[in-house]
Formats: structure tokens, sequence, C-alpha cells
């Protein structure tokens, strides 16, 4: 019955579909993507041509749940979660519930045979709320996400902590709102500091990352990129060199502390040039008033992400895994909440933004 009735909305407008000769691939360096669903990498690619990313309806299907296709005299039926999708290869606009839509990306199809392999761009998943992508800023990884059950966040038992859906990140950067670099300090073979507990420092300050990452997307008012969306390594200097082709507005290092003396606790803000004194100042008083942690205050030193980046940095000390009572508040998913809105707020405040 639904069937018929996207036919017949197709229909209506496949008149205006017109005759489809542009449905070449786009212009452009193309590029492997990694995939990535909920976190695991799959054996199989999506690609990048120019600034936008694409990815096989077959691979679609193939590792995400709920996507299903047709394909009918060239027309498109795609179902992606509640979402369904009716499109030709090459043009401008789709049907999207059976609503017309135009779309800035548009599908290709690798050749004009039956067997051909059709694209859709990834910026079209905006539409589905329960798949999320996200492009890291390596532009290696293209992460899919399956629907999150929505429990009441109680008694996860042995599952993996629930992680923040990263929301899609627009294929073109906007202009006007400046673009943030969310830095997650460590990762892959570098643990970073080990916690009183045994937790590693990589994984908060991934968590963090992923958690500012989402709020200022939704936002909509600066837009971040991450540095790593996953547990890999990526030494200091190519972190810095990332930063700056990227040639991103600001850059923030989220990092946690370790003492030899379990004792020491507090906030640590650094920066090195002159240009990041201000920002740093503007975090940390934030960080501060928000955490009421030991105020250890804003310090210059030669880390490599502060000192060879172009543009105002900062790297934050967010409190000390060595210090048990800090380690255990650290990880407090209130805590961090309150993290991420102090960062946000100070990126505001520092932006001359009263944000949303
Ligand atoms: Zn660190």
């Amino acid at each position: 019955m639904r069937k018929v009735f996207v036919w017949l909305c197709a229909c209506i407008v496949i008149g205006s579909f017109g005759v489809s000769a542009a449905a070449a691939k786009p212009s452009g360096i193309q590029t492997a993507l990694a995939v990535y669903v909920d976190g695991r990498k799959v054996d199989e690619e999506a690609i990048a041509v120019g600034q936008t990313a694409y990815v096989p309806i077959d691979v679609l299907a193939r590792v995400v749940e709920g996507v299903s296709y047709e394909v009918d005299n060239d027309i498109v039926f795609l179902t992606v979660g509640s979402v369904a999708f009716t499109y030709r290869a090459g043009e401008s606009f789709i049907l999207i519930d059976g609503k017309k839509q135009e779309v800035a990306d548009v599908a290709w199809k690798s050749s004009d045979d039956a067997n051909a392999q059709r694209f859709v761009p990834l910026s079209w998943m905006e539409y589905v709320p329960q798949l999320k992508v996200l492009i890291d800023a390596l532009k290696r990884a293209v992460l899919i996400y399956r629907p999150m059950q929505r429990t009441n966040a109680v008694a996860l038992g042995k599952d993996e902590p629930t992680k923040p859906l990263p929301p899609v990140v627009p294929a073109a950067p906007r202009t006007g709102p400046r673009t943030v670099m969310i830095d997650a300090g460590h990762g892959g073979q570098d643990n970073g500091a080990t916690s009183v507990r045994g937790r590693f420092e990589k994984d908060f300050n991934l968590s963090i990352a992923q958690q500012l990452f989402a709020k200022l997307s939704v936002d909509g008012v600066m837009y971040p990129r991450l540095m790593r969306a996953t547990d890999e390594y990526i030494a200091p200097l190519a972190r810095a060199n990332i930063a700056n082709e990227a040639a991103v507005d600001v850059f923030v290092s989220i990092h946690a502390n370790a003492a030899p003396s379990p004792l020491v606790s507090g906030l640590e803000t650094y920066y090195w040039r002159d240009d990041s004194v201000v920002l740093a100042e503007v975090l940390h008083r934030e960080l501060r008033a928000s955490l009421g942690s030991v105020d250890r205050g804003v310090r210059k030193q030669r880390f490599a992400v502060v000192r060879e980046t172009r543009m105002p940095a900062v790297l934050l000390e967010l409190g000390f895994l060595s210090n048990a009572a800090e380690e255990q508040l650290l990880f407090l998913p209130e805590t961090q909440q309150r993290i991420v809105d102090a960062i946000v707020r100070g990126l505001y405040v520092y932006d001359g933004q009263r944000g949303p």
C-alpha cells in the first residue's frame, strides 16, 4: 500500500524529473573514506569527491540496518530507517516521503548500464532521524550510527556506555559562523594518563570532544570539527598541521591531567602564543566557575598543538585523573555536561556571540 502511494507521488513528479543525462560522477578529487558503523570499522568504503561525501546504496544497505532499495526504470526507491527517498541520479530534487525537496548534493551512478553502482550524498541522511553521519577532520572516516535505543538511561549493565550522537556535518562549510577544531588528546596506542581506577585519559578526552561537537553543531552558532572521532593515534605535530590546513578559527585541545601525588587536583589552561591568551582566560574562567575545582591557573607552555597551530589555540587540562575524587567526578555524565556547557559559553563569549 505504501509502495503504491510512493509510486503515485513519484509519477506526478516524474514528469519534471526530465531526461536525465547528468548522472555522471561529479568533478573533483576522489578520495576513499573508511566507513564506521557505531564506532566499528566495516569492510566497505564511501568516497569523497571534492567537498561532498557519497556512499553507494548497496554499501549503505549492507552496513546499516533498516536500509533497502529498489530500482525501477532508473527511479530509485531508497528506504533508510523511517524515511523513503525517491530520486533519479543527476536530478537536483528528490522526493522525501513523497514530498519534493531540492537538494544541494546530487546522486550519481557509475555508468549507464544496469549494474551501475549508485551513489547517494551522505548529506541526504540529514533527513533520517535514526542515522547520523560524521566526517572527521582527516576526511578519512565516515561514521554511521544506527538508531539509538531510547531507554530511560538506567541499568545499562554490560552494554557499552551510551555515546552522544554526533550530528550531521553540513556538506559545504557554512559561511558566517567561526570554525572550531576540537582536539581530543591522545588516542590509539597513546592512552594519555591512566586514572586511579584504570580508566584512560584518551577516552575521557574523546567523550568530552564528541559532546562538545554535538552541542556546537546543534546550536549552529559556531561550526565545529573533530580532530579525531575514534580511538586513533594522531601525532601532535600532525594535529597542528591538520588544523592549519583546515584554516579553522579556533583550536581547543581536550586533556586530563595526572600527578605523582594523589592529592593534587584542579584545572589548568595552557597557551603559547600571545594571540591565544584571551581565549585561554575566557575558557578557564568559565570552566572554573562551572566546576568549582582548584584553580591552577592559565599557563604558558610549548605544547606542540598550541605552539604550531596558526590560530588562537588552547590546551585544557580539565582535572586530575590521579586524584580519586576528581577522577570520579570527571567521568560523571553531569560533570561532563557542565564541562561542555562551560566551554561552549566560553567560545561564545570569546567570539562576541550570545549563543542560541
Ligand atoms: Zn593529555
